[in-house]
């Protein structure tokens, strides 16, 4: 049997939940239901059985009811998710929710289907399969369907790094239902929100408990899960060797589940921990781990976090060509990774304002049919002593005002996507050039001054390839942030891209430039980041342009600053460098 290719604990949350559903045929006397039963309960474990049972109804094809048919159908369609086979699993289950008859099934088809879009990385679909989901919902009376629906809508929210929006759904899963597997897969989706948003930052007695809890009845998949969890905090506040302590003790129970994505993501952890120690041999053999549990196409944070301790090694031991190679597999997947994190995110916000902008716009056409009603009984009525006539236009004025405030909430909202780099908090490159060309232009005509600062942070990619993109992140963010903190309110910043920022400061000589872009220099130094045990410095270079030497165009400054900063780099990093006046020639 194929294994699922992407890792994500829906897989598993899906195939487990959909065993403890579907298992109560509705007469058990039936031979046929009795199939169908059996299949749903082992087709997870017992792959040779459930087809077995698959081939028995099949046999009897021409005495199955629409329910019977529709049922084999629908572990038919399962089966091809399963297998990874995800476009024909989607075809099956968009057939079977246009067709189906009975509205359980339809609903857990679109459950299923919403696995599958999201594995496919058919984010917008997804997206939009949510929303129908939530939608049916709340006529759903079915518990397990329910939890079901509830940690998928979880799971996804997850995924689109919406930790909160998550919580409130896998804290409805852990309420509504008092099964095992509910409580520990709603347990887990919650610890996946709160570690991931940094919300817990250390181990509780609490989490401690649902790893027990969940290992004790059986859960084994969540309270994996749920232990990787204790490992990462662990290792964040540099508790290296009660992280590896604690994921050994378990590993015999994680390899027997034969779930690939916990298989890697605790050999991930094993080797990140293993390294962290200087235990090269042991770090090397978790590291194999992974790279033998992840498909050669999947592009997972394990397989990247495996690579990276591949390159460690071979760098400390002083194989260049071996650390070459495990280098360029790194920023291969590594690249790859993020981008399917951004696009998800991307996706998600799109669809997001799509389904908002549909909304006001239906809400829109509801009230114009309001409009219209009062002023056909306005007529009706002949104008009553005009006190309808007041009240339509009362009416009129309330619904023009709110529809106005929700438009400019919205555009609002829009705006500030577009404009503000969601990673760093300052502005989008096209809107700092935007901004910057409109003061440049207000000053020109009076000739007073203005500097562009050019920064660029010095050995970044050193950072990724040594800590990971996430602390390359933390620390990117936190770079950003010194610095517009250092700006005051007169200067824009901006993230020309990567690493690279610009800061346009008007009526400031280059002089004043410098001095603020020696402050930002000092600032960044003070940012530690990275693993709690060890002190990481930041630096970067800064680079000067002002009017008086490059003019009013902005392209042209920009140019000059980023002379400058190369030359800054040129002289040693670290250190401002200004773009000396170029005296013109009368
Ligand atoms: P230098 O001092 O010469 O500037 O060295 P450098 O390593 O900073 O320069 P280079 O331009 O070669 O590498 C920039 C790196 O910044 C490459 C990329 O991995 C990293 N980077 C760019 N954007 C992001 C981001 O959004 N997040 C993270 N974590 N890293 C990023
Ligand atoms: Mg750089
Ligand atoms: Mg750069």
């Amino acid at each position: 049997m194929r294994l699922l290719r992407i890792p994500l604990q829906l897989v598993c949350l899906v195939a487990l939940v959909l065993g403890a559903m579907l298992s109560s045929p509705s007469s058990a006397d039936n031979s046929i239901d009795r199939h169908l039963a059996r299949a749903e309960a082992v087709k997870r474990s017992q792959q040779v059985e459930f087809d077995a049972e698959l081939e028995a109804v099949e046999a009897e094809r021409s005495l199955l009811s629409p329910r019977q048919q529709e049922h084999l159908e629908y572990l038919r369609t399962w089966q091809h998710a399963y297998a990874g086979e995800f476009d024909a699993a989607i075809k099956g289950f968009q057939a079977l929710i246009a067709n189906g008859s009975d509205p359980l099934l339809r609903f857990r088809s679109r459950v299923t289907m919403l696995n599958s879009l999201t594995q496919t990385r058919r984010y917008a679909e997804s997206y939009e399969q949510l929303n129908l989901l939530l939608a049916q919902l709340e006529t759903v009376t079915d518990a397990d369907a329910r939890s079901q629906a509830l940690g998928a809508t979880a799971q996804l929210l997850n995924l689109v790094a919406q930790y909160d929006e998550s919580l409130r759904y896998s804290t409805r899963m852990l309420e509504e239902n008092s099964q095992p597997w509910s409580r520990c897969g709603a347990a887990q989706l919650r610890y996946e929100s709160l570690v991931r948003s940094g919300k817990l930052k250390d181990v509780d007695a609490e989490l401690l408990r649902w790893a027990e809890d969940c290992a004790n009845r059986g859960e084994h998949v969540f309270a994996g899960l749920i232990r990787t969890f204790i490992a990462q905090l662990q290792m964040q506040n540099g508790r290296h060797a009660e992280a590896i302590a604690g994921l050994l003790s378990h590993q015999t129970t994680v390899r027997a589940t034969s779930y690939p994505y916990l298989i890697a993501d605790v050999a991930a952890k094993l080797a990140t921990a293993y390294l962290a120690q200087g235990n090269y041999q042991q770090a090397a053999v978790a590291a194999q781990e992974v790279i033998d549990h992840t498909a050669a196409d999947a592009y997972t944070e394990s397989l990247a976090e495996a690579w990276r301790v591949n390159y460690q090694i071979a760098q400390r031991q002083g194989d260049d060509l071996r650390a070459l190679r495990s280098l360029e597999q790194y920023q291969k997947v590594d690249r790859a990774y993020l981008d399917d994190v951004r696009k998800r995110a991307l996706a998600f916000e799109m669809a997001r304002h799509q389904s908002r902008a549909k909304a006001i716009e239906i809400d829109n056409l509801n009230q114009k049919n309001q409009l219209l009603n009062l002023q056909k009984e306005a007529t009706n009525q002949s104008l009553q002593g005009g006190r309808l006539l007041t009240l339509l236009l009362i009416t009129i004025l309330v619904i023009a005002v709110l529809w106005l405030l929700r438009v400019r909430a919205m555009n609002r909202h829009f705006r500030d996507l577009a404009q503000r780099d969601a990673l760093t908090t300052v502005a989008s490159r096209a809107h700092f050039m935007e901004q910057s060309a409109q003061l440049l232009e207000q000053l020109r005509p009076t000739q007073e001054p203005a500097a562009v600062v050019v920064m660029d942070l010095d050995q970044f990619k050193h950072i990724n390839d040594c800590y990971g993109h996430a602390v390359g992140d933390d620390a990117l963010h936190r770079a950003a942030v010194a610095c517009r903190n250092a700006l005051g309110s007169d200067g824009l910043i901006g993230r020309l891209g990567g690493e690279e920022f610009a800061m346009l400061l008007p009526r400031q000589s280059t002089r004043a430039a410098a001095e603020f872009a020696e402050r930002c220099r000092a600032a960044l130094q003070k940012i530690r980041f990275g693993p709690a045990d060890e002190a990481h410095l930041l630096s970067g270079s800064f680079g000067i342009a002002g009017t008086q030497g490059s003019g009013y165009d902005l392209e042209r400054l920009l140019a000059d600053g980023d002379a400058a900063m190369y030359e800054a780099k040129q002289q040693g990093r670290n250190r401002v460098v200004t773009r000396l006046a170029v005296p013109t020639v009368a």
